[in-house]
């Protein structure tokens, strides 16, 4: 069976940047299972992957804009420290759940400098080339249900 739209696909994949550091992986995690076809993954990677079948190798290089998009500057704020009420102390490189024009983010700290604190909303691979190397594990028909919810409930029909 090939990969195509409506198909739940199984990937293996190890994610590296381009100094081969890896930034994701599924390596020693069950397969990352998703629907193809309904933007549950980087237009990029979907689109290596269409018209592939179980047991296939892809290495495929993609660029920010089919990615996570650009780095954009003006997701980045400075607000103060009393807006993080509650939280313990507050350090570069912690992430939370945040509020955004554009709905809910994964939002960074990037930077502390005594009452201001420099936050980044963007995507953490946005701007950034990105190496998948995956292996198609998978694939099979989705369910009435997969494609009336648009994305894959694996083994046990959680993932919401
Ligand atoms: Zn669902």
């Amino acid at each position: 069976m090939e990969v195509a739209k409506d198909k739940v696909v199984s990937i293996d994949y190890t994610l590296t940047g381009d100094q081969g550091n890896v930034l994701d992986t599924s390596n020693g995690k069950p397969p990352l299972e998703y629907l193809h076809g309904s933007n549950n993954i980087i237009p990029g990677l979907e689109s290596a992957l269409e018209g592939k079948t179980q047991g296939d190798q892809v290495n495929v290089t993609i660029q920010p804009e089919n990615g996570y998009g650009q780095h954009d500057p003006k997701l980045v704020q400075v607000v103060q420290r009393k807006a993080f009420q509650g939280a313990p102390t507050i350090a570069p490189g912690m992430q939370f759940q945040g509020n955004t024009p554009q709905g809910p983010r994964i939002i960074t700290v990037t930077k502390v400098e005594g009452e201001n604190i420099t936050i980044d909303a963007n995507h953490p691979l946005a701007g950034m080339t990105l190496n998948f190397d995956v292996k198609v594990v998978g694939v099979r028909d989705a369910t009435a249900e997969e494609l009336a919810h648009g994305h894959s409930h694996g083994a046990g029909g959680q993932h919401h």
